[in-house]
């Protein structure tokens, strides 16, 4: 990215395959991004006061612009990522189905309900409702520029927020994508903006006076949003990185395994936050697995041309956090059954096949976020098991066993928001699952009932139905009121 010496401030993207320019976009300032967030406060209320069913309406026409359109949005995708057309596609399928969830379910999650008062208060009705914060701050990422913050807008919007979206400086093309289809639909009522720039434009939006931020991006940036939000105790939900780890066990579909392997390993470049970058293998079947990997990783084309598996590198910085990874690796001990550092060759990187490498250096502990990946021998699940919760991180992993119960034993042992048996990243697709990680890949949900409630505050309401025939909430109250309640409350709770 480059911004230019004219006022005001330009942000130049390029495409990652040649380096060209694209396209031009405003640099948002601070007082830029104050304006958007106060106009979103207004369009907020409005859109909170039209009520589920005309929200629904609104995000239906967001979905269908999105179906209609897909061969433009799905070009913008290309030439800001650089990924093929056809993953593109992919990504706004998959967007597209979680806004169609979250517009159909909000209702159900999020409708005002009855609950039971209990004995105490048992002359009162209560109610549990969720109520939208107002407007929500949305950070974004590059990597899948469309479905990564959809899978926070669209549970934002239809849980009744207005949102101001802040797109990674690689791909402001997407988030201009949405919020100019947003004005065409609604052009009274921008509940859903953009605001272009840097990272300072990022930060700006975490001052400015948003109800909840919703951040997706690395692990580093993610603890400065949170301090800066500190500072107002504004709320935040971490989407990070992730150091993922897919599982063989003795009796697996190998076939199956090493295909998993290559898709969740190489699959977007590699630059996948849930994607697959460690493999831990029993080792009856390691060299059995090695050798399958090893033959599907050689056919994997990357390119920009018709055909290839996967694009360049979308960020030019991050091929020489690859390139560190797999030096330090070999530096170690490690050997590259394919590729090495002859895969790097910027913007491309081919896929790179690692084995033998420490458990300590950088390619096994550290996202690469390349197409890579570090298979090592265990003795059997249970160490497997050990290796793959050995990691700051904790966003997804999988398994791979004939043997479901065992499968679904490994699943909830890992430390991980998310885990997949005989698949990977099958739960992104599950608009129903929720999506998170624990430890340096974040804390809070998206996605699903959980999501709808990450971007609503539950509110308690209490209304008395009739005066309690025994008062306990006056200073006044009899000195039989409380022997009293205490009769009835021994005869609920005084028993097994
Ligand atoms: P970054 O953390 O570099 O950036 C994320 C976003 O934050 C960008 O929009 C960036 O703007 C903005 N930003 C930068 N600095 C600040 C700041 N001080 N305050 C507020 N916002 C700021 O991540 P990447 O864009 O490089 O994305 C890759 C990372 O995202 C990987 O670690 C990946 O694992 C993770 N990710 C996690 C996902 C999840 O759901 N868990 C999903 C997808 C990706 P700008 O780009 O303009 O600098």
């Amino acid at each position: 990215m480059t911004t230019t010496a004219d006022q005001p401030a330009v942000l130049v993207t390029h495409h990652p395959a040649t380096g060209a320019d694209a396209a031009s976009y405003p640099v948002a300032a601070p007082a830029d991004v104050r304006a958007a967030v106060e106009a979103a406060r207004g369009a907020g209320e409005w859109w909170r006061s039209i009520g589920w069913k005309r929200r629904r309406a609104h995000l239906s026409a967001l979905r269908l612009a999105m179906v209609r359109e897909v061969d433009t949005l799905a070009g913008i995708i290309r030439a800001e990522t650089g990924k093929p057309f056809d993953d593109a596609v992919l990504e706004i399928m998959l967007a597209v189905e979680h806004l169609d969830w979250a517009a159909r379910n909000a209702r159900a999650v999020l409708r005002p309900r009855k609950v039971r008062t209990g004995l105490l208060a048992a002359n009162q009705k209560a109610i549990l409702e969720y109520a939208p914060f107002g407007v929500v701050g949305v950070i974004g990422p590059w990597n899948y520029p469309l479905y990564t913050p959809m899978g926070s807008i669209s549970y934002a919007l239809a849980a009744g927020n207005a949102v101001v979206f802040k797109p990674s400086e690689y791909t402001p093309g997407v988030g201009r994508w949405l919020a100019d289809t947003w004005a065409k639909l609604l052009p009274a009522q921008p509940v859903l903006q953009v605001v272009t720039g840097f990272g300072e434009t990022g930060a700006a939006l975490c001052e400015a006076g948003v109800d909840k931020i919703a951040f997706t991006g690395s692990t580093a940036t993610g603890k400065r949003v949170m301090a800066a939000c500190a500072r107002t105790l504004t709320p935040v939900v971490i989407e990070a990185g992730g150091k993922d780890a897919l599982i063989v066990a003795a009796d697996a579909d190998l076939d199956a395994a090493a295909k998993a392997a290559i898709f969740g390993g190489m699959g977007n470049s590699g630059q996948t936050c849930a994607g697959v970058e460690r493999v831990f293998v029993v080792d009856t079947v390691y060299d059995d697995f090695v050798s399958r990997v090893t033959a599907l990783a050689s056919r994997v084309r990357p390119g920009d041309g018709e055909g290839d598996h996967y694009g360049p590198i979308t960020m030019p910085a991050q091929v020489d956090i690859i390139r560190s990874h797999i030096s330090d690796a070999l530096g170690r001990g490690g050997r590259a059954l394919v590729g090495g550092l002859d895969a790097v060759n910027a913007p491309f990187v081919a896929p790179v096949v690692l084995v033998d490498v420490p458990s300590d250096s950088l390619a096994a502990r550290e996202e690469t976020f390349g197409p890579t990946l570090v298979i090592d021998k265990v003795a059997d699940l249970d160490e497997a098991v050990r290796r793959a919760n050995d990691s700051r991180f904790g966003l997804a992993a999988s398994v791979f066993t004939r043997n479901r119960r065992s499968g679904l034993d490994v699943a909830r042992r890992l430390r991980t928001g998310a885990a997949s048996v005989n698949s990977v990243l099958g739960f992104a697709s599950i608009p129903a699952l929720p999506f998170g990680g624990v430890g340096d890949s974040g804390f809070g949900r998206i996605h699903g009932a959980d999501g709808l409630r990450e971007f609503s505050r539950p509110k308690a309401i209490t209304s008395v139905r009739f005066a309690s025939p025994v008062d306990l909430m006056t200073l006044e109250r009899s000195p039989k009121a409380v022997p009293s309640a205490l009769r009835m409350f021994r005869l609920r709770h005084g028993r097994r």
